[in-house]
């Protein structure tokens, strides 16, 4: 039967100021395509070309390669045939020649994907029509001998054999100069680039056992395959489970004509950001290089120049170089070529404004015309996040809901790291200056390798320049130095998207890979040296420099305020101690979602009387042995309601099983026999019998509050004695009793009337109340089944998302190591579900809580405090069943507030 329903386009074409696609159409474009479509549109010039769209990728890992080229084939040749129109040139002609780019691209920008392939369509009937064309034969061979060593590479797979091995081509070069006496690829002759040509198909014939294809459609069509194979490749899907990207989306093929940048002195290509990427200053800036082409600036093969007078100067005191040098040999294009210069500038501001974000850029400039060969929403740090939003929103450029809905809120984390300590770094001995690649402080043992980043628990990654195989290793290194390269090379653009510390294109490092050795002047460093980057300075400091907690500072704080008007869940935290809380007051915490009063025992001082306590044999010892520990806890409550100045304190009676406070090692088992004067039988029949065969569903929570009830009493003391001590001070006190792993009604109950009838007692005795509350923790299925009933006593719920993930999975949080990493290898479970609250399973059971609660009592005050109360997606879940607060670590407070805004709004 005939099918009425349309053909879904293959392939979009772009150029001339027209496209077919659009900034919105990411998903089947991919970002690149996309926005090459647009800027063609809105009038920025760009090379024409087309787009594959990321369906054929999806048919092609399905149907395969045949199959798939077969079906697209007519439409490609329909676009390549209009490239040749618009460019005045034919693919694989002998007398004007079309040549072409291929460019992988999907969705969001993947380091993990295909590299581009440039100056395809180059064989030896086209090389003579460029020779023609441009009358410039070096050109020619020298983009003829590039395209055999990126097609080769990236499409044929032809690598260095072993990683402290040069590149084969590389090699053949190296060989040349040497043969040749020169240093430099500009001092080749035609002879020795036309030699090159045939050298390097050599080598591919002897490697790969192919020869390297002269017909111009297989190597569109072996580039195309390629960059359809390369998501599967290890590399992508590292960066995929990295991010969460998910396999399905595929990635599209962008096919373009090419534009020289290296056609002479009038030609160049460089790189820029509409913004600082690493600061968030507004400042236009970038780099490039005269008659170079491509990746020649990223890759750090020669120093790049600066685009603006001003960041020339910048760089020019960072890399100590004198101003007449500075004009002479690194002039800023703002200064060289001032027209192209302005014509840029212009496309920068339309593109910021077009898009509404800060951009970053790649151009080409061919004799004197400038093309624009991308643009995108640029990588930048979690600071200069902050700090481009909260300007975009001053500007007018986009309102208070897009600022804050831009944010990504575990970027936040990079401003909570600790920064170097101006004192220490003063006194520290620095070894180089290199470039501020990404701002923050690292210290770290040297290694040399990516793949080796792993072998001290914290490394710097020292490299002359990374490549897209090394995001791995950059990821586990705490830093990351490089040797060559600026401000846009590989190591910097991909560090600055991680928020890792980066130190770019220090010179003075003379990196061998063999020997793993750094030499600067005549000191030498070996693999295993500790080192520091000041990744906001650009210095490389010897040993370790200490460092300090950030303050947080201007547009930060505004964010926050911002978040705060758009909330409508309060963020507590995690704290049991006073430090902990006064760190979560400066990070805006509204309260405590839970205190662990079992921290409180293991303290050295403390543990003793704790002990003696737990091997009590009869009620009275216990007795005896809670009363030394009463004064304690007290100290440590009055402590915590002080920090948190009139806000919500929760506080959970103790929870852990007893076992894990008697000693199970024979010398400290003896010890505590010597210490409390008893036999070590005595002590190793205590512990024997403490001894549970599943602790995590044994003696503990409310069931030992409920087995040993003095110890209820105890802590209720301990917790209002310190409250009416600290309202007496004059401070307002709201302490909230929280009892641990309920399961059945009279568990609870129970542990409310021996509450209840402590408060009365103490309030009785010191003659002042305080008011107080008394609520349960959520955290086993039964009680989110029956919390209805619960709730007729409790004056809270708060759902310990950690036990009742453990319970409703049935996984053993202690061992879940052991399976956990292979099933999410395996995709049997999407994330770690105690790192991200599985919203389908354990979330059900959180959402009946919540209404079952709230059916018996509407205004049920309602939170959560498993790890997941910091985590975004979980927040967003927690609005959507209506908490009323959810509770996080410390570091994670500034988090969850922009989480908890952002749920609001959407
Ligand atoms: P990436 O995604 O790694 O940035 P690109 O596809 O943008 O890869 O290409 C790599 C380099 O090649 C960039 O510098 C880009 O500007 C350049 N390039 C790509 N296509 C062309 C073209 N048609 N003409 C000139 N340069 C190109
Ligand atoms: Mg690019
Ligand atoms: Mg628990």
């Amino acid at each position: 039967m005939e099918t009425l329903i349309e053909k879904q386009p293959s392939v979009y074409a772009f150029g001339n100021k027209k496209a077919d696609g659009r900034r919105d159409m990411k998903n089947l474009l991919g970002g690149k395509g996309a926005n090459l479509a647009e800027m063609s549109r809105i009038g920025i010039p760009v090379p024409p070309g087309f787009t594959i769209t990321t369906e054929v990728c999806a048919q092609y890992n399905e149907e395969g390669k045949e199959s798939v080229i077969n079906r697209i084939e007519p439409e490609v040749r329909d676009a390549i045939t209009t490239i040749e129109e618009t460019m005045g040139a034919i693919f694989g002609d002998d007398e004007n020649p079309l040549l072409i780019s291929v460019r992988s691209g999907a969705r969001v920008s993947m380091p993990g994907m295909m590299d581009t392939v440039l100056n395809l369509g180059l064989n030896d009937e086209s090389i003579k029509g460029i020779i023609k064309m441009t009358g410039n034969e070096r050109f020619a061979w020298d983009s003829y001998r590039r395209f055999i060593q990126m097609y080769s590479s990236v499409v044929m797979g032809l690598k260095p054999e072993s990683k402290d091995d040069l590149d084969p081509f590389e090699e053949i070069i190296d060989h040349l100069k040497d043969k040749r006496r020169i240093d430099q690829d500009t001092q080749f002759t035609v002879q020795d680039l036309q030699d090159l040509v045939y050298d390097f198909k050599d080598i591919v014939q002897k490697r790969t056992g192919k020869p390297f294809p002269n017909n111009p459609w297989d190597q569109l069509w072996g580039a195309i395959a390629a960059v359809f194979d390369s998501w599967n490749g290890d590399r992508a899907i590292y960066y995929r489970k990295m991010n969460g990207y998910p396999e399905d989306w595929g990635t599209a093929v962008n096919v373009q004509a090419m534009v020289f940048g290296n056609m002479g002195d009038d030609s160049g290509t460089g790189v820029c950001f509409t913004r600082d990427a690493g600061t968030g200053e507004n400042v236009f800036n970038g780099e490039y290089l005269i008659n170079a082409q491509g990746e020649d600036v990223v890759a750090g093969v020669r120093t790049p120049q600066q685009i603006t007078f001003l960041g020339s100067q910048r760089w020019a005191k960072l890399a100590q170089v004198e101003e007449e040098e500075r004009k002479e040999s690194y002039p800023s294009l703002e200064e060289l070529m001032p027209d192209i210069y302005k014509e840029l500038f212009e496309y920068q501001n339309k593109l910021e404004t077009h898009y509404q974000d800060m951009q970053d850029m790649e151009f080409t400039i061919q004799q004197g015309k400038l093309w624009i060969l991308q643009t995108r929403n640029g990588k930048r740090t979690g600071a200069a996040m902050v700090k481009i939003g909260m300007d975009l929103l001053k500007e007018g450029l986009i309102d208070e809901k897009t600022a804050l809905m831009r944010i990504e809120p575990n970027k936040l984390n990079e401003l909570l790291h600790p920064i170097f300590d101006l004192d220490a770094l003063q006194e520290a001995n620095v070894i180089a200056q290199g470039l501020p690649a990404s701002p923050g402080a690292a210290t770290g043992q040297i290694v040399f390798f990516a793949d080796e980043a792993d072998k001290f628990k914290y490394s710097i990654l020292v490299r002359v320049e990374t490549s897209p195989e090394d995001v791995e290793g950059m990821n586990i290194a705490r830093g990351i130095v490089t040797a060559r390269g600026g401000m846009t090379s590989h190591a910097a653009v991909v560090a600055r998207g991680m928020g890792k510390c980066c130190v770019s294109g220090a010179g003075a490092l003379k990196i061998n890979y063999k020997t793993r050795t750094l030499k600067v002047g005549d000191h030498e460093y070996h693999e295993g040296d500790w080192i520091s980057i000041n990744g906001s300075t650009g210095n490389i400091l010897e040993g370790k420099v200490a460092t300090k907690e950030p303050v947080l500072s201007g547009e930060f704080a505004e964010l926050m305020e911002l978040s705060d008007n758009y909330a409508t869940m309060e963020v507590r935290t995690n704290a049991d101690t006073p430090k902990d809380a006064l760190i979560a007051r400066n990070f805006g915490a509204k309260g405590i979602g839970l205190t662990r009063t079992e921290h409180m025992f293991f303290e050295v001082d403390r543990i003793k009387a704790m002990r003696e306590m737990i091997l009590a044999d009869t009620i009275k010892g216990r007795k005896q042995a809670l009363k030394e520990l009463l004064p304690m806890q007290r100290n440590d409550f009055e402590g915590i309601f002080r920090a948190m100045e009139g806000h919500p304190v929760t506080v959970r009676l103790l929870d852990p099983p007893l076992h894990e406070f008697v000693p199970h090692q024979l010398a400290t088992q003896k010890e505590l026999a010597e210490e409390l004067h008893i036999s070590l039988a005595a002590v190793k029949g205590k512990v024997a019998e403490l001894e549970e065969f599943n602790p995590m569903m044994g003696h503990r929570g409310c069931r030992l509050g409920n087995t040993y009830p003095e110890i209820t009493e105890m802590q209720t003391q301990a917790i209002l004695e310190a409250a009416l001590k600290v309202k007496k001070e004059g401070l307002t006190v709201k302490p909230e009793i929280m009892v641990p792993l309920v399961g059945t009604v009279e568990e609870f109950n129970q542990q409310k009337a021996i509450i209840d009838a402590m408060a009365q007692e103490v309030f009785k005795k010191r003659k002042d109340t305080v008011e107080y509350s008394v609520g349960t923790m959520m955290e086993t299925p039964r009680a989110t089944l029956i919390a209805d009933k619960i709730a007729e006593n409790a004056d809270f719920f708060s759902f310990g998302t950690n036990d009742l993930t453990q319970m409703t999975f049935g996984y053993s949080r202690d061992d879940s190591g052991k399976f956990l990493p292979i099933y999410l290898e395996k995709g049997i479970l999407k994330h770690d579900p105690f790192e991200v609250l599985d919203q389908e399973g354990v979330g059900q059971l959180v959402e009946m809580g919540t209404q079952l609660g709230r059916k018996t009592k509407s205004d049920l005050k309602i939170g959560i405090c498993g790890e997941h109360g910091g985590e975004p997606n979980s927040v967003a879940f927690c609005q959507k069943v209506g908490m009323n607060y959810v509770s996080c670590s410390p570091f994670r407070v500034p988090i969850a507030r922009v989480a908890a805004a952002q749920a609001a709004i959407s």
